[in-house]
């Protein structure tokens, strides 16, 4: 049996432990022996923090231009407008680096992070057809060592106003795609029915979970997200959909919220944020009390929507705790949980954390306690997946290809 030994692991609940990983899980984790006598290779990680590699719950692995040439940011013309976004996304991407090799600058980029399960959005319409679908198929099956990656078939042009998106979407979920997705079906498609019936009929179909990007505001997205809550408790799916966004859960009254976020825990719906810049973003904590799963993605790495990501979930922890007004211990804690066990329970991952069983993906930190992992975000850290050393301080040191 392969056998590893690593000595001296601080865990999130303090214990100070001594790990063993057998065949890619950890086989068992008992208080620190300190015997003068270590067993042959054992690894002394002498008190750093060892936390479950994070989960990178939703980046876009096709959009990217990281690795590639510096892409000047270019505003709408008259505020926030995602039809907008997206031509000037098709025109960017017509001059970029292949996709193959810019989706391989993004994956690496958050393996040496600590990030070794991601869901990732890949666009399908019926101008790009399944090229991009293809594509990242190829790059997952060649880092499937390194990362496990979900792919979402993500109607970024909208389903109703692209005409033959549905069956592209059809193909893309017969090809390999793990989800379907969906986009603001009011706001882009303006028939919420219509977009959440091929949606839902989709996932229905292929057995398939569900993560829809919604950016609508106030009431209208609070609409959707009850609609979504609704076909989600009447289909049976608790726990395989996701909403990705929903800021209209920021900018709503209390009272309203409230009754809101009782219903998506019902309907077992998970919502994803990056708590991003200049929007309102889901109040974490309250959606947290209710018992809604609240979990991260990086979104938009360096691309055609903002110049901003770095792939980071631990900087990411950071942000949301920032942006939440999170100071204190516990809550600092929170902000760590929805880039890793939120993360994990969002996305469905089979034996995620540091237990006997679970499989040896974790990350070693030089922090006294989660809390101060999430303030200070130590960059020197080492990542190990299937108990094997893959990166070191953002650098991988196992190349899959
Ligand atoms: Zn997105």
């Amino acid at each position: 049996m392969d056998q590893t030994h690593y000595l001296n692991a601080r865990l999130a609940d303090g214990m100070v432990a001594d790990l063993t990983v057998a065949d890619g899980r950890f086989s068992a984790i008992v208080p620190a022996t300190n015997t003068v006598t270590p067993p042959s290779g054992a690894i002394d990680l002498a008190g750093q923090l060892v936390l479950p590699a994070f989960v990178e719950g939703h980046i876009h692995l096709d959009t990217s231009f990281y690795g590639d040439a510096w892409r000047p940011h270019i505003p709408c013309t008259n505020g926030f407008d995602v039809r907008e976004r997206v031509a000037f996304q098709m025109r960017n991407l017509d001059q970029a680096a292949p996709m193959a090799e810019r989706a391989r600058n993004q994956l690496e980029l958050c393996v040496g992070n600590g990030s070794l399960s991601m869901r990732s959005h890949v666009m399908v319409d019926a101008a790009v057809g399944l090229k991009h679908v293809e594509t990242i198929l190829g790059v997952r099956e060649k880092y499937r060592d390194l990362i496990d990656i979900q792919l979402v078939a993500f109607p970024q042009s909208g389903i109703l106003s692209s005409p033959g998106t549905a069956e592209v979407l059809d193909e893309a979920l017969k090809l390999g795609c793990d989800l379907i997705g969906g986009l603001d079906p009011a706001s882009f498609d303006r028939d919420v029915k219509g977009h959440l019936d091929v949606v839902f009929g989709l996932a229905e179909k292929h057995g398939a979970g569900v993560d829809i990007h919604l950016h609508d505001r106030g009431t209208l997205g609070l609409f959707e997200i009850e609609e979504i809550a609704a076909r989600t408790k009447a289909l049976g799916m608790q726990g395989n959909v996701v909403i990705s966004h929903a800021y209209g859960l920021g900018d709503i009254s209390a009272d309203t919220l409230a009754g809101a976020a009782e219903r998506i825990a019902a309907a077992g719906v998970a919502i994803m944020t990056n708590a991003p810049g200049d929007h309102p973003f889901p109040p974490v904590a309250a959606l947290r009390k209710a018992g809604v799963t609240v979990f991260a993605g990086s979104d938009n790495i360096r691309d055609s929507w903002w110049p901003y990501g770095d792939g980071d979930m631990l900087n990411r922890a950071n942000m949301i705790g920032y942006r939440s007004g999170f100071y204190e211990d516990w809550e600092l804690e929170a902000a760590y949980d929805v880039v890793s066990h939120a993360g994990a329970k969002a996305l469905g991952l089979e034996g995620y954390g540091i237990a006997v069983g679970a499989r040896a993906d974790f990350v070693t930190l030089k922090a006294e306690h989660v809390p101060e992992a999430v303030v200070a975000v130590p960059k020197e850290r080492t990542v190990y997946r299937a108990g094997r050393d893959v990166a070191r301080s953002g650098r991988i040191s196992a190349k899959s290809d």
